[in-house]
């Protein structure tokens, strides 16, 4: 997650609140993610696990109840989260863009498909009316629309659901975003079309070398379409690494545990689907420690003293497969965040809190491992 020359999005230390009657809901957690261009980071998590949170909250598109609470969203260098609501309303649309799970629900009843599009043309470009028809036409054929320039005189309870997506997918195009947000964009549709808008979504991300962020809770359709993959679990960030790392070497036992669940062929019908027993924490009431540890089959003595932070692979690209688990504390760590404050790591079988060999700062404390099996 190290920003480059070519980063888009940098994400920092980003924390989102629900105002609620039982108290504040943690939804987002400290999280810190960036997206380059042209690439497509797929965020993974159970249902409730923060996906859709995360994104509003880099949109500030929360309900009335959300609150950002902590972190910076930076576009381009300008932190979203600062940004007044009309300079943000700019970017919207133009060089952001949603795609939702519920296409229908988002488009308004009331108007043809082909105005609520213009309208957003109108908005952002200097296009005259000649020249924004014309782009609505060619948008909708390129998503596989037959007969463009009479189905944009239809109202949205006129389209398919499949037919829906395509046109929400086109007005989120429309204006050639440079980072589109998609949230479960074919989680609703039936497994035939569903593969069909994957495939017409990644091909014109590779066209317009646009980044996505693409929300799903299917590993399939994460392994398919991103470079990079964010798993979140109880809002949190838990594992972040190419994609490649993420399946063929997951660090952190829920990604582990969340790649078990992915049907296996091979397998007879009853071994298929392996469900992670027990249930996420209570958001309103966050353990002090990981937030996994008490669905862990790997959870020690620490875990439930300390929160992690991120322990370090090394990878081609160095420091881009991450991991906050305590197995990995013998990895280099990554600058603690607010939520993680303590710098822990392992030394020779033992556990080291709180200090820094390359740092003075008063001597660390011992604790050992519980599982470690050896302990020197
Ligand atoms: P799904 O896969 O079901 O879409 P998700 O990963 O997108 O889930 P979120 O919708 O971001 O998860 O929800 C995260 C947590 O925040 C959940 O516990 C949810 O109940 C809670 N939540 C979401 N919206 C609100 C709200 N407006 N008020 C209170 N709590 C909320
Ligand atoms: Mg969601």
């Amino acid at each position: 997650m190290t920003e480059n020359t070519n980063t888009l999005l940098a994400v920092e230390g980003l924390s989102t609140q629900y105002r609620t009657d039982s108290g504040p809901i943690r939804a987002v957690d400290d999280n810190s993610i960036t997206v380059d261009e042209g690439e497509v980071l797929g965020v993974v998590g159970e249902s409730g696990s923060g996906k859709s949170s995360l994104i509003r909250s880099i949109m500030r598109l929360l309900p009335d109840n959300g609150d950002i609470v902590d972190g910076a969203a930076r576009f381009k260098g300008r932190d979203l989260s600062e940004m007044s609501e009309s300079d943000l309303r700019e970017i919207r649309g133009n060089e952001i863009s949603m795609i939702f799970q519920h296409p229908i629900s988002h488009l308004n009843p009331a108007y043809t498909i082909g105005d609520q599009i213009e309208d957003v043309l109108q908005a952002h470009t200097d296009l005259d009316e000649a020249e924004r028809w014309d782009r609505i036409h060619t948008t909708l054929e390129q998503l596989g629309i037959p007969a463009p320039e009479e189905r944009a005189k239809n109202y949205p309870h006129e389209f398919s659901g499949g037919m829906a997506q395509r046109v929400a997918i086109a007005m989120a195009l429309i204006c050639q975003p440079d980072l589109v947000l998609a949230d479960e964009p074919t989680s609703a549709l039936d497994v035939t079309i569903q593969a069909q808008i994957i495939d017409l979504l990644s091909d014109l991300q590779d066209e317009l070398d646009m980044s996505i962020i693409w929300v799903t809770h299917d590993m399939g359709v994460v392994a398919e379409v991103s470079d990079t993959v964010a798993v979140m679990y109880a809002g949190n960030v838990v594992e972040y690494g190419p994609v490649r790392e993420i399946f063929e070497a997951p660090k952190h036992p829920y990604t582990r545990a969340l790649l078990e669940t992915v049907p296996r062929h091979d397998r007879d019908r009853s071994e298929r689907f392996n469900t992670i027993s027990g249930s996420p924490p209570d958001l309103s009431d966050l353990p002090t420690g990981c937030v996994f540890q008490d669905r862990c089959p790997d959870e020690m003595d620490i875990c439930g003293e300390h929160r992690p932070q991120y322990y370090r692979f090394d990878t081609e690209r160095e420091d881009e497969h991450l991991a906050k688990c305590f197995l990995h504390a013998d990895q280099p760590r990554v600058p603690p965040s607010p939520s993680a404050p303590t710098d822990i790591r392992m030394e020779n079988g033992e556990f080291v809190v709180g200090g820094d060999s390359d740092v003075e700062d008063g001597g660390p404390t011992h604790r050992s491992a519980q599982t470690d099996g050896d302990s020197r």
